[in-house]
Parts: structure tokens; C-alpha cells; sequence
């Protein structure tokens, strides 16, 4: 199984990320190039990813398998403001330069959201500024990711990613879990999910998948995440998912939320990445998970 987490991208670049992803026994990971909210983005600092690369090989970190995530402020959805979207067009395509500098293969995005525009016309503005960015001919390819179809998100079903893709060869898909259960896709048959995948999209296209549990029921349109086996997905489920052969060479990254010293603390935080990926690999539910986490956090 290729699992991790998302790992912040911090004064060390790459290298503080590989380290972080470590700590937590995972064999992959993701990042953002810088803060996912704004815009504000550093030089790669060559020395730094050339330590990265050397310590992901010793550590059996295939960079293939390593995703970056866009900045959530790209909108390639709404075009009412032209300058606006020609913004995210060419932020989006600056990332994709930061990715080939740094040798990633993937990069996830948000298809966008329509604020205010039909969604016919919210998709094609995608769908426009996606035929400018592939001629560019990054390494670097964009995942469009499944989104719960919370607001006005595009990308909520698998007609509209569908449409989203059609006619680029260089594009694949993210599937997030807490995202399709918000959205109305059933996981607890995950088998009929794939059928409908492959019927429609294709598996070859999935290149990752968000391994979430989600706060909220089927078909809430929600989309908040919640820590593997404490939301309505439940670990049964979510750990079939992981260990689906039909999968077995996607990343896994978990995107679950960080824990306080208790459910309701939200004061000092700790991640549950190391913890949640032991349970993963051991297939068995941990039941006492924040309690793990925080003794191991707080000793
Ligand atoms: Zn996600």
C-alpha cells in the first residue's frame, strides 16, 4: 500500500516535507508549494531538493508517487471578472513550472466553483483555461479532483469530471472519499462506485485517492473531513478502499483533520497522521486513537 498524508512545505521546502512524511511512516506524501489560501510562493531552493530527493531514495519514497496540491484560491470556474481567472489560469500554470522543478508528477486541483454562473457555463470556463494550460506541455499532470458539491462546486459528479477531461490525454483524476460520500456516492459499495468509474471515466485516470472520513451523511454536500473510522464512512469501509487491489499502485493521502486533547479542543493540535496510517496497514481499528496520538505527541 503507498500511503501518507498531506505534510506542510516549510523553510526546508521538499526536504521538511520528506522528513515530516517520515515521522509519520509513510512511503508517500503531499504538500503545497506554500500556503494553500494565498498566493505568496518562495523560490525552489535547488540544494534543498537535491537532499529531498536523496532522502526520499534511501527511505524507498518513489517521487512518483509524491503529489503536490493547488491553492485552493484558483478558480478556473467563475470568468465574470476576466482579470480574476486569468490570475488563476496563470497562477496554476506558474505551480505547474514549480512542480517540473521539482520532479512531481501530480497535481491535484479544485475544478472550480460557478458563483453565480449556470454550471454549463461555469464548466466550460474550466474546460478553456485547461486547453490553454496543456499546451504549455508541463511533466507535471492535473488531477481534477471530486469534490462534495458543496456551494456551487464543479466536479461533484462523475458526469461533470467526465466532461472535464474529455479530449485531454494528459489529465487524470483525485478521488477523495469524505468528497464522494458528500456528494452521493455510497463507499459502502465501493465495487459498484469502481464499475460505475470505469463505465464512465475510466480507472486508469484515478492517480490518487484523499483517504477522509467524513462528519457528515451520504449525499450531505458538506465536505468536512473527519479522522479514519470516526466518521460515517467508518474504518471497515475506508480500509477496503485502501487495500483495493484494482488500487494497489494510487497513492493513498490522508487529509484527515489534526486533534486537540480532547474531540472538542481545538487549541493545541497534533496530528493523527502517524497513528491512522499504522491502523491502515495493520487493518485493524484503533479505537483509542486520540489517546495514542497525544501521549505519543506530549511525552
Ligand atoms: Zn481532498
Amino acid at each position: 500500500m503507498i500511503i501518507g498524508s498531506h505534510v506542510s512545505f516549510g523553510s526546508e521546502q521538499l526536504l521538511g516535507s520528506v522528513k515530516e512524511a517520515l515521522s509519520y511512516g509513510a512511503n508517500t506524501f503531499m504538500f503545497y508549494t506554500g500556503a494553500p489560501q494565498n498566493t505568496m510562493r518562495k523560490a525552489i531552493d535547488k540544494e534543498l531538493t537535491i537532499e529531498a530527493k536523496k532522502m526520499m531514495e534511501e527511505n524507498g519514497i518513489n517521487i512518483e508517487n509524491v503529489i503536490c496540491h493547488a491553492p485552493y484560491i484558483i478558480n478556473l470556474a467563475n470568468r465574470k471578472d476576466p482579470s480574476k481567472w486569468e490570475f488563476s489560469k496563470n497562477f496554476l500554470m506558474q505551480e505547474l513550472d514549480r512542480c517540473d522543478e521539482l520532479g512531481i508528477s501530480y497535481l491535484v486541483l479544485h475544478p472550480g466553483s460557478a458563483v453565480g454562473l449556470a454550471k454549463e457555463e461555469a464548466l466550460k470556463n474550466i474546460k478553456d483555461a485547461l486547453t490553454e494550460i496543456e499546451k504549455k506541455n508541463n511533466h507535471c499532470m492535473i488531477l481534477l479532483e471530486t469534490m462534495a458539491g458543496k456551494g456551487t462546486e464543479c466536479g461533484s459528479s462523475l458526469e461533470e469530471i467526465a466532461y472535464l477531461l474529455e479530449g485531454f490525454s494528459h489529465m487524470g483524476v483525485c478521488i477523495d472519499t469524505c468528497h464522494l460520500n458528500d456528494a452521493g456516492y455510497n463507499m459502502q459499495d465501493f465495487t459498484k462506485f469502481l464499475e460505475m468509474f470505469e463505465e464512465k471515466i475510466g480507472l486508469s485516470k484515478i492517480k490518487c485517492v484523499h483517504v477522509n472520513d467524513s462528519k457528515n451523511v451520504l449525499g450531505s454536500h458538506k465536505d468536512r473531513h473527519a479522522n479514519i473510522g470516526y466518521g460515517s464512512i467508518g474504518f471497515e469501509t475506508i480500509n477496503k478502499i485502501c487495500h483495493e487491489e484494482k488500487l494497489k499502485d494510487v497513492p493513498k493521502i490522508l487529509e484527515t483533520p489534526y486533534v486537540g486533547t480532547s474531540w472538542e479542543d481545538k487549541e493545541r493540535l497534533y496530528p493523527p497522521y502517524k497513528y491512522e496510517i499504522e491502523m491502515l496497514k495493520k487493518e485493524v481499528f484503533n479505537d483509542k486513537l486520540l489517546e495514542d496520538i497525544l501521549a505519543y505527541y506530549k511525552r
